[in-house]
């Protein structure tokens, strides 16, 4: 039975910083990762709030952490369950089963799906929660945001660029933030604000055609060619001890859970807000904590 020092699980920014860290200070630390190395990074179009890059697409930042954990070893499974046996956690994935006597979780969240019964239809056929992945395809024609978050406005005006019109609806009157990219969608002559509307329903032969929208006062049908829903997330936590395993993890000011040796990093963490900056400081701290030990 190998016992490494430390296991993190997630290869997001946040996975990935503490890899490097770790590397750096000498552990024999080990990555499980589900998918790919990057996480959310690789469904961003544009970061401009990372310092040291005025403007970086996300698969070029995240391909950059990569380069700076070449040597850390990675595998790519899914873990499926993570307990504490005396000392030492013990980690089943898909595939096999790992031991660490530290273990640093960095799985962040998924994107909430839309709850539509027909949603599960037009998934790939002009539903999509990605606009970067596939935005391309539907060059020229029309399209919808749902949402009102930071990363709805950023990809509407993502998305701006290469429809030829997009329809930004939002279910409330206000919407969470108030930053430069929302003037600019403001702005933007292709893109019209839709709210409070609500998407209820999708309309389409073989794929997306439609929608219906609602608000207090009225109903009414959008031609669009693609949805791009961006409905919030849910924590990546159901494989998480009992203890800690009920959406996201409260941690102490080093990252570190109610269990002794188990520490939380990135957008898995109970906080107001979720960014790349604060993932990557969250993973040094918890690092720089394990080694001091
Ligand atoms: C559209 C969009 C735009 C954004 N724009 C910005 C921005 O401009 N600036 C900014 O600072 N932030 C932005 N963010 C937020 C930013 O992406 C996140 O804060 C950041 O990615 C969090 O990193 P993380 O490593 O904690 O989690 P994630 O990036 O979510 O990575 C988690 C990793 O864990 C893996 N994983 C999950 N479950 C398991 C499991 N059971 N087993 C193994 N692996 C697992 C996943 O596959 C994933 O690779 C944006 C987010 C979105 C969605």
């Amino acid at each position: 039975m190998v016992i490494r020092e430390l296991i993190i699980i997630g290869a997001g920014p946040a996975g990935m910083t503490a890899a490097l860290y770790a590397e750096r200070a000498g552990l024999d630390v080990l990555i499980i990762e589900k998918l790919y190395e990057g996480g959310k990074l690789i469904n961003i179009s544009s970061i401009e709030n990372y310092p040291g890059f005025e403007n970086i697409n996300g698969v070029d930042l995240a391909l950059n952490f990569k380069k700076n954990i070449k040597n850390v070893p990675i595998v790519y499974e899914e873990v499926l369950s993570l307990e504490k046996a005396e000392d030492i956690f013990i980690i089943q994935t898909n595939e096999n089963v790992y031991y660490a006597k530290f273990v640093i979780v960095a799985s962040g969240s998924s994107e909430r799906p839309l709850k539509l019964s027909e949603a599960e239809r037009y998934l790939n056929k002009g539903l999509s929660y990605c606009a970067v992945c596939d935005g391309s395809l539907y060059k020229g024609k029309v399209g919808a945001v749902m949402g009102g978050s930071a990363s709805a406005i950023k990809e509407t005006l993502y998305l701006s660029k290469i429809l030829k019109r997009v329809y930004l609806i939002h279910r409330r009157e206000e919407f969470r933030v108030n930053n430069i990219e929302l003037k600019k969608v403001i702005e933007k002559e292709n893109v019209t604000i839709l709210k409070p509307y609500d998407v209820i329903k999708l309309l389409g032969h073989d794929k997306l055609e439609s929608i219906i929208i609602k608000s207090n006062k009225e109903e009414k049908e959008l031609e669009i060619n693609c949805l791009f829903a961006y409905l919030g997330n849910d924590a990546n936590s159901s494989f998480l001890p009992n203890e800690i395993k009920q959406g996201y993890v409260k941690v102490d000011k080093n990252n570190e859970t109610i269990i002794k040796n188990l520490f939380v990093i990135g957008d898995l963490v109970e906080k107001e807000h979720r960014q790349i900056s604060i993932a990557i400081g969250e993973a040094s701290l918890a690092v720089l904590t394990i080694v001091n030990r």
